[in-house]
């Protein structure tokens, strides 16, 4: 079997982030990634999933959605981070680097930055009130940053 598929349902709580990033890095494992690619799909899963808590729910209630497939032939990773919170009403400029809604918290807007960054695709659906929807691959083994000696 080429294709493999998980989903994690987790209440919106910071303390649950670390525990989502860890279970799409070890979910990852068997397209073989190097360390690197597994740091990079930490990193973009716990922007997304801190977003959800943050700024979908307002660091309410909720649940969030953790959706991942991999592909061992053609070596991807696709995730999805779902919330269903309030939404996003410009998702343009909520994507602009260095945009936040909440400067006042100490939020950089760099979020979907990182996630465009250490992913090679990226694409969110949102609509205000019924929540978002972000949608990362990643491909491993044709980074030219590899090191390892893979
Ligand atoms: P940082 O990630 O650097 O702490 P940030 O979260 O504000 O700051 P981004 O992650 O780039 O920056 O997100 C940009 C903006 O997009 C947010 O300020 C927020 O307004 C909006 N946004 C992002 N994710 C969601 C979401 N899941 N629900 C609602 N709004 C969101
Ligand atoms: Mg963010």
């Amino acid at each position: 079997m080429n294709r493999n598929e998980m989903s994690l349902e987790i209440e919106s709580d910071p303390r649950n982030e670390s525990f989502a990033r860890v279970v799409v890095a070890s979910f990852m494992t068997r397209i073989n990634p190097t360390l690197e690619e597994v740091a990079d799909v930490k990193t973009a899963v716990s922007e997304a999933v801190t977003n959800a808590i943050v700024h979908g729910y307002d660091e309410g209630e909720g649940r969030i959605i953790i959706k991942a497939v991999t592909d061992v032939e053609e070596r991807t990773l696709e995730v999805w981070i779902i919330d269903c919170g309030k939404g996003i009403e410009d998702i343009k400029k909520a994507m602009e680097p260095m945009y936040t809604s909440k400067p006042d918290k100490g939020r950089s807007g760099m979020g979907f930055s990182f996630m465009e960054a250490f992913m090679d695709e990226l694409a969110v659906e949102s609509e205000p009130g019924k929540g978002t929807t972000v949608k990362m691959k990643k491909k491993v083994g044709n980074s030219d940053r590899e090191t390892d000696g893979e």
